[in-house]
């Protein structure tokens, strides 16, 4: 066999082992950042009278239960925080948000804070980020969801309102124009889901998903 033909086996052979150790094929991913403003977002409208979802959790059935774990020493500080909103999205029975490092095949929710100055306008300042990522493994499609907080934001402690907000987003809700969600762009520090936020997580966890 010519050398360049050597080269081309080797190239794939690294390619396909690539693939195999990652575990899994990304299927999307969505970060959403959120500031006190964010007008064009906020232009998606719901059809059906519940909160806009992630296009790409929609697309894919989800697990309901989701594996919590904090990424760096100072999200542990503020799990007090992540955790009273764990438990806003606990008690809809819906979805299950546990403690833990998720198993292969399992859904992950990893809580961070990061510090980001740079978006401070007048009218801006980023409040944090959140947002689905969802992959197909060998044991099913998995969502590795991230939700931060911006401890950069000039209060001097992350909102809870921003807490469930951004969980919101991890698990698949993405901005409504209703006052009375959690999961409208501009922070209103609502600190509960709306009937609306809950006929959404419904739509993507409950029984009868496709
Ligand atoms: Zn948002």
């Amino acid at each position: 066999m010519k050398r360049t033909h050597w080269w081309w086996l080797s190239g794939l052979v690294v390619l396909l082992t690539g693939l195999w150790l990652g575990g899994g094929t990304l299927i999307a991913t969505t970060l959403r950042q959120d500031g006190l403003v964010n007008q064009l977002a906020t232009r998606v409208a719901s059809p059906h009278g519940q909160t806009p979802l992630e296009p790409i959790a929609l697309a894919h059935p989800l697990q309901p239960v989701y594996y919590y774990h904090f990424a760096n020493a100072e999200a542990t500080e503020f799990r007090a925080l992540f955790e009273e909103a764990v438990t806003v999205f606990n008690r809809t029975g819906i979805v299950q948000l546990q403690p833990g490092m998720a198993r292969a095949g399992q859904n992950s929710l990893t809580f961070f804070t990061y510090r980001d100055a740079g978006t401070q306008r007048s009218d801006f300042t980023e409040l944090g980020k959140g947002g689905p990522h969802v992959i197909q493994t060998r044991q099913g499609t998995v969502n590795q969801a991230r939700a931060g907080v911006n401890l950069a934001h000039p209060e001097l402690r992350p909102r809870l309102s921003v807490a469930i907000h951004e969980i919101g987003h991890a698990v698949g809700l993405a901005h409504s124009t209703a006052k009375t969600s959690v999961m409208t762009a501009r922070d209103h520090e609502q600190e509960w889901l709306s009937s609306a936020d809950l006929a959404a997580l419904r739509l993507l966890y409950g029984p009868g998903h496709v």
